[in-house]
């Protein structure tokens, strides 16, 4: 089976992170594909690792299964392949990714150590059950290589935001909107002003952003809102500058008398920061990648992945590492197949001397 064939067969085994019908039978079809070059599979739960070689601490290639397209999508999105692209659901995000990570494998003449491949099954949720898998596996690696599409073509990801959703629940008092307005505490009123607030907690240079993504509250056009909530995205750079957003968000006050404002939700990702062993990392990946031809820079990337978890038990990491592309999580999704090439050299490259 060529690349190309085997991400056709990837994109057309649709997996939605709930699904777990069809996330099993890609997993089983990963599986087979590595048990056929040697590896030793082992399943937690949905997750998936295969080991190569042994004696020493591994080298993980990391990458997820699971895609955010619901099943049946490819009826409309069907996998093509158009002026260089392959176009497909979950096709840059990331099952070229897992490719990259097969295909190295397959190709690397004499692996510098062990290597372990790992494919999560609920990246795209915040990884509630692969989080421990990604930590037990990382604690013992050499170093881990997460295979996700670059912010830009040419560079490696080697830092993360930090992530973290909070919700805010508003009380306020219900009352006629007419006759009884002045007994009232219009919960949606307070839940304006808070939302102005969260936005304000934004700070360009320390990388945090906030943004409230999802509102509702009140029962009728004639009553004062009783009740109102929000759903609010939170990020940053650094392990301190998320401290102080979440004790920020915690610490909102309401400012209608009478209104409550209730606020939970926590952390999701701490940020993925450069250790020296990391800088260090990145540095022989950027000489590694100059002695094939292909120029990388390093870059910073305000989204999160599983190499958050992996950086944050220490672990040398390097992400981005997959194929560039376009339209992750859009309509338009592709990924470049000459990228896909250059990748899976590099990679290659990287199991071979890492
Ligand atoms: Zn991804």
């Amino acid at each position: 089976m060529t690349a190309l064939e085997l991400l056709r067969r990837l994109v057309e085994l649709e997996s939605p992170t709930a699904d777990h019908e069809r996330l099993s039978h890609i997993g089983l079809f990963i599986s087979a594909e590595l048990e056929s070059l040697g590896g030793r599979v082992e399943f937690r739960g949905r997750h998936l690792m295969a080991r190569f070689g042994d004696g020493g601490a591994p080298l993980v290639l990391a990458a997820h299964m699971d895609t955010v397209w619901p099943a049946g999508t490819l009826m409309q999105m069907p996998f093509r392949v158009d002026g260089g692209y392959a176009h497909g659901p979950g096709v840059l995000d990331m099952k070229a990714g897992i490719v990259t990570a097969i295909e190295a494998v397959r190709r690397a003449g004499s692996p510098a150590g062990p290597v372990c491949v790992l494919v999560t099954a609920d990246e795209e949720i915040g990884s509630p059950t692969g989080r421990p898998v990604v930590e037990g596996l990382a604690r013992e690696a050499r170093a881990v290589l997460v295979l996700e599409p670059p912010v830009r073509d040419g560079t490696i990801t080697t830092s993360r935001s930090g992530l973290a959703r909070y919700q805010l629940q508003i009380r306020g008092r219900a009352a006629h909107a007419g006759n009884g307005w002045r007994a009232g505490v219009s919960a949606i009123e307070e839940l304006a002003h808070q939302v102005a607030a969260v936005h304000a907690l934004a700070d360009d240079a320390a990388g945090v952003r906030t943004n409230v993504g999802q509102v509702g509250g009140g029962t009728g056009d004639n009553v004062v809102a009783a009740e109102a909530w929000a759903r609010i995205d939170a990020r940053a750079w650094t392990a301190d500058a998320q401290a102080r957003l979440e004790a920020a968000i915690y610490g909102l006050e309401p400012l209608l008398d009478g209104s409550v404002i209730e606020v939970s939700g926590a952390v999701t990702r701490p940020p993925m920061t450069q250790s020296a062993d990391g800088a260090t990392l990145a540095a022989r990946t950027i000489q590694i990648a100059a002695d094939l031809g292909i120029e990388l820079s390093e870059n910073a990337s305000p989204g999160g992945s599983d190499g958050n978890f992996a950086a944050a038990v220490g672990t040398p990491v390097i992400d981005g590492l997959g194929p560039t592309g376009a339209g992750a999580h859009a309509v338009d999704e592709r990924v470049s197949l000459e990228s896909l090439e250059e990748r899976t050299s590099l990679v290659t490259a990287l199991v071979e001397r890492l």
